[in-house]
């Protein structure tokens, strides 16, 4: 394995061995290996980049090096400026989980269940992505995670850039039976008082973080931005769950004959989690 020092070593290493494929605390990289999945000619191990295992401030936002791992990111200091980040890092997964895997890791394996992703689709994260020759892109992680853009060969998430809100935030996970911890349904709930905007994305539920804009916008409109942002009354709390779970698990269309086609207990069962954790979610940023 190779241990480059820098992002653009790392970059570089990758471009000599193109079979090569990076791995940063191997704990999704290794579960393929180990299943067979995966027979990676090379590694090329980001663990030493110094520079990315960090974060920055710049212009009112965070820039997050792809190297931290869930375990930093739970801290307080971290959870003082981004509380839905650290609430997603403390809750993925085991603690040797949370000491290896990191941001990028999560970002790039893009599996459902990653924790951090809705966070970052609520927070309209940009990734800062490293190109051979020192070249940088960025590229919304929200695009990465509709397949609207992709990693090109070679290149590598550096860093992950989200805005500084100030003002509350909330993950949300509902575990079952999927795996050792993992979401069956989580909601990011982030308020963003200078936008007057409440953003939220539910994760799990799909192959990607899903948004729903229309309930988003509704909420914010009923906040009272300059008074009391508690004084919601609890019926449009509710309200707001049940709008966010109709839009990511609508109805069933009619059947052909127009009869009405109830959801499958199982998916039902889905919508209502949505519903509540939306709700809550809610419920405790306003509080
Ligand atoms: C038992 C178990 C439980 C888990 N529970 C959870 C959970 O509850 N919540 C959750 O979100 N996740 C969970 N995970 C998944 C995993 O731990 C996370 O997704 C983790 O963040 C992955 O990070 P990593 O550094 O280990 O990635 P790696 O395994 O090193 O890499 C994963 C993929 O990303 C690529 N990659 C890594 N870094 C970069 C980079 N900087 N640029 C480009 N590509 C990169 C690698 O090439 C590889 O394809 C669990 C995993 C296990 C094994």
């Amino acid at each position: 394995m190779t241990l480059p020092a820098t992002l653009d070593e790392a970059v570089a290493a990758l471009a000599a061995m193109p079979a090569a494929v990076p791995v940063a605390g191997g704990t999704d990289l290794m579960a393929s290996v180990n299943s067979g999945q995966l027979r990676p000619a090379a590694l090329v191990g980001l663990g030493r980049i110094s520079e990315i295992r960090g974060w920055q401030y710049q212009d009112g936002h965070a820039l997050l090096g792809a190297g931290l791992t869930h375990a930093r990111m739970g801290r307080p200091d971290f959870a003082a400026l981004i509380p839905a980040l650290a609430a997603a890092a403390r809750a993925a997964g085991p603690p040797q989980i949370r000491n290896a895997g990191t941001l990028g890791g999560n970002i790039a394996s893009a599996a459902p269940t990653g924790d951090a992703l809705p966070v970052l689709a609520a927070l309209e994260a940009v990734l800062i992505v490293a190109g051979p020759g020192g070249a940088r892109r960025e590229v919304p992680v929200s695009h990465l995670l509709a397949g609207m853009e992709m990693l090109r060969p070679g290149e590598l998430i550096g860093f992950v850039r989200v805005p500084l809100l100030h003002a509350p935030q909330v993950f949300l996970k509902a575990t079952g039976r999927t795996g050792p911890g993992r979401a069956v349904a989580s909601v990011a709930l982030v308020l963003d008082p200078a936008r007057r905007g409440v953003r939220c994305a539910v994760g799990a539920i799909a192959p990607m973080p899903l948004r729903p804009l229309e309930a988003e916008e509704w909420v914010a409109s009923l906040i009272d931005w300059d008074g009391e942002r508690g004084s919601l009354v609890p019926e449009a709390v509710h309200a707001f769950g049940e709008y966010v779970a109709a839009a990511c698990i609508p109805e069933q269309p009619p059947a052909a004959d127009g009869t009405e086609q109830p959801l499958p207990p199982a998916v039902l069962h889905l919508r209502r989690t949505v519903a509540a954790l939306a709700r809550r979610a809610l419920g405790r940023a306003l509080s």
